[in-house]
């Protein structure tokens, strides 16, 4: 059947053969369902055999490169491609891998199908969830040594899963309950979503005048529980395409990648969207990428255990953890003791609180310029800063690429001048929604470039600690 015959089967036939080809694409996800869950069984098939194998197979030497070791080639398409290929895809064409590849996601909904059907209880639906479990796993991962070995890979990703089917084989039925409130980085992919240039729009005067008997009314199951009629937001929306031509009302459409940060945040965005950005993806995350390479972080390390050892205690500089609580590969050379522990987290939140502090300042201060107080408008300032902390993410993990990739005798000489390019972007960007969201506020071109300059301040924060990273260190 052709898309076409397929849009006159929905009631579209008039309009459809003028609508745009977006529409049609968003019709043939719906149509290819089968299709797609298809290719989420071959990605949870790849998925499991990355995961699985590697933990059974002994710890690359240092000669081991991603063409012929097994280990190293999955590091690589985890941490090098997948997640920061992911986060890359949402900014581009919103929360696609979730609807139509992330294999956690598909495994929850088959879960959710064939389990106990509950109606998901209020400690699942807390707003707090994406931003602790984003702010746990980050820390976790990084003192299991994540990025590096199979085993801490395999209880975190694993993990995550295994819980992902719990949780649907439990409550809802043919949801994805976990990926509405649970999932760690459903809060980040939410955000990221905000920005894409492509979205189901909702025509609500359409969708209430749809006769009851006509054919567009064909059900639908929107697995992320997203209320549909209602949607003005693409952070929950899985744009699998199941709800598409619905009621002759919601098609896929193209849409400007400033339109819901400047025209819809100011009604939707919460305090945990604000400590999301600034303390999580700008905070949290940047020491996180940053502290190994700090000479800070030894700079402290050397007090601590000079204190330590002055007032007779040795323990912390000598006892190790179990693998799966600190770093521990004593063959590798790689151990981290309880003072290495404790000197990561003392560095990472010392990093989050100062950036978080300078950026809530700036905010403060830019909302207090152009008007009254009002903690709604500090949040949707914070989601101007979407794109800038999008972008610390994706190069973060990009780095991880970088470090394989030059490990294995590639050159990228070009990539100062992309990480370069890429942060001055996605700043300047940054910096246009905070002008247009001041400017709403207050209408004044000498108030609005006062805010706006402060906002570029605020930004200065993370910038200058990436450019340590990147550049100095
Ligand atoms: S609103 Fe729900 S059904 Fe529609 S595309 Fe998004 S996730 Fe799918």
């Amino acid at each position: 059947m052709s898309t076409t015959i397929y849009i006159r089967d929905m009631g579209l036939d008039g309009p459809a053969r003028t609508r745009p080809r977006l529409a049609a694409v968003g019709l043939w996800l719906r149509r290819h369902q089968r299709f797609i869950r298809v290719v989420q069984w071959c990605i949870v098939a790849i998925y499991a055999t990355l995961l699985i194998v590697p933990t059974l197979l002994p710890l690359p030497p240092l000669a081991a490169h991603i063409w012929n070791n097994l280990t190293v080639f999955a590091e690589f398409v985890f941490w090098g491609i997948w997640w920061p290929g992911v986060l890359l895809s949402i900014v581009l064409f919103g929360r696609l891998w979730c609807g139509t590849m992330c294999p956690e996601g598909a495994l929850s909904e088959f879960a959710s199908r064939h389990g106990r059907k509950r109606s998901v209880p209020r400690w699942i639906r807390w707003s707090g969830w994406p931003f602790v479990a984003f702010a746990c796993t980050t820390l976790y991962g990084q003192m299991i040594s994540v990025y590096q070995y199979p085993l801490p890979a395999l209880l975190i990703l694993g993990g995550s899963t295994a819980a992902a089917i719990g949780i649907g084989y439990m409550y809802g039925n043919d949801k994805r309950v976990w990926c509405r409130y649970l999932c760690p980085v459903s809060g980040v992919f939410g955000l990221l979503a905000k920005l894409a240039p492509f979205h189901y729009a909702v025509d609500r005067t359409a969708w209430d005048a749809c006769g009851s008997q006509s054919p567009a009314r064909e059900p639908f199951n929107c697995a992320p529980l997203v209320a549909v009629r209602t949607m003005e937001s693409a952070s929950g929306c899985h744009m699998c395409g199941r709800c598409a031509g619905f009621r002759d009302a919601v098609n896929l459409e193209a849409r400007s990648p400033n339109a819901e940060i400047v025209e819809v945040s100011g009604r939707s965005a919460t305090h945990w969207d604000s400590l999301l950005v600034i303390f999580g993806m700008l905070g949290i995350a940047t020491g996180a990428f940053q502290w190994s390479s700090s000479p800070y972080f030894v700079t402290i390390k050397q007090a601590l255990a000079t204190w330590l050892v002055e007032h007779g205690i040795i323990w912390p500089l000598q006892t190790s953890m179990p693998w799966w609580i600190l770093t521990n590969y004593p063959a590798q050379s790689d151990v981290m003791t309880v003072l290495d522990g404790t000197v990561f987290l003392i560095y990472v939140f010392a990093v989050a609180i100062a950036i978080s502090a300078i950026i809530g300042a700036c905010l403060a201060a830019g909302v207090l310029i152009t008007g009254r107080w009002s903690a709604k408008s500090f949040h949707h300032l914070s989601h101007a800063l979407i794109p800038l902390a999008a972008c610390g993410l994706i190069l973060g993990l990009f780095s991880t690429t970088v470090t394989i990739i030059t490990a294995d005798g590639f050159s990228l000489s070009w990539l100062s001048e992309i990480r370069a390019l890429s942060i001055a972007g996605t700043f300047a960007w940054s910096l246009w929604l905070a002008a247009r969201i001041f400017h709403a506020r207050c209408g004044s071109s000498a108030r609005t470039a006062l805010a706006t300059a402060l906002f570029a301040v605020a930004m200065a924060a993370p910038v200058t600690a990436w450019s340590f990273l990147f550049w100095i260190w």
